[in-house]
């Protein structure tokens, strides 16, 4: 281990759920065709024991921080979250960083985990709209009110709050209204990234939970690359890729084939 990983601890990227209340289309565990559940992926999730088993007091002496992370499923999910990040910040100095939709429990369990953890938690609650119908056209699932009620109640606490928002065309007009409301129901700061799942096309096809073809297009406006964390590498993620790959009709027609049926 190099002495900056000595210094700053070990960071343990861990999902501890692929379970998920959402279905976002572009999400690695959502199958395009339908919004289910990718068939390959196992349904699995921790609860305290099995965290513990892992994760014993005394083993984390080397932990600088848990990422507990959504990438495979919410982190929420898991019903024994609170108890979990409880374990963690009695039996290490490890910070915890949570990923979430943010549309699950209440006010009140929110509050409870934001004082429980304090400081050494920083979240990360998903904002993708400024009103309910234009949130769940990605956030398939989540009503933004419970959200932003969720959030709310958290910022009351000491934990470090922030927002995650996703441009894409349908809301790029409203990336400022979206980072004012997050900020109004307390959000610190706002990380603003465009989607990085358009690496071929500039338009995402999906077969919706009703059977309806839907779609979902790339953002546009190049004058907001400015306050986009991520611009410079999806940029050179998709010239990478077409330059392998010509981005013509003909192959919109081939990936239907693939993800469409
Ligand atoms: S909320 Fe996160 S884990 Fe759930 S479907 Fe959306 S992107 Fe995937």
């Amino acid at each position: 281990m190099g002495l900056f990983s000595e210094l700053k601890g070990i960071t343990v990227w861990l999902d501890i759920s692929t379970y998920c209340n959402a279905a976002c289309p572009q999400c690695h565990r959502t199958d395009p065709n339908g919004l289910g559940k990718m068939d390959w992926l196992p349904l699995k999730k921790w609860d305290l024991k099995e965290f513990v088993n892992a994760f014993p007091a005394g083993s984390m002496n080397r932990i600088g921080k848990f990422w507990l992370c959504g990438s495979w499923g919410d982190p929420l999910m898991s019903k024994d979250l609170l108890e979990i990040c409880k374990h963690i910040i009695d039996h290490s100095n490890a910070n915890i960083h949570i990923n979430t939709n943010g549309g699950l429990r209440s006010p009140d369990w929110w509050e409870k985990l934001g004082n429980t953890c304090g400081r050494r938690l920083q979240i990360y609650f998903d904002i993708d709209g400024i009103n309910n119908e234009m949130h769940a056209k990605y956030r398939r699932n989540v009503v933004l009110d419970t959200v932003l009620e969720n959030m709310e109640a958290i910022s009351n606490t000491p934990a470090d709050v922030r927002a995650f928002i996703i441009l894409f065309k349908h809301n790029e007009n409203h990336m400022h209204d979206m980072i004012n409301l997050a900020k109004l129901y307390g959000a610190q700061i706002c990380h603003v990234i465009k989607s990085d799942r358009f690496l071929v096309n500039n338009k995402f096809k999906f077969i919706d939970e009703e059977g309806n073809k839907e779609d979902l297009e790339e953002m546009t406006r190049k004058d907001l690359d400015r306050y986009i964390e991520n611009s410079e590498w999806v940029d050179r993620a998709e010239e990478f890729v077409q330059s392998r790959q010509t981005k013509d009709k003909d192959q919109m027609k081939d990936l239907d084939n693939v993800y469409i049926r």
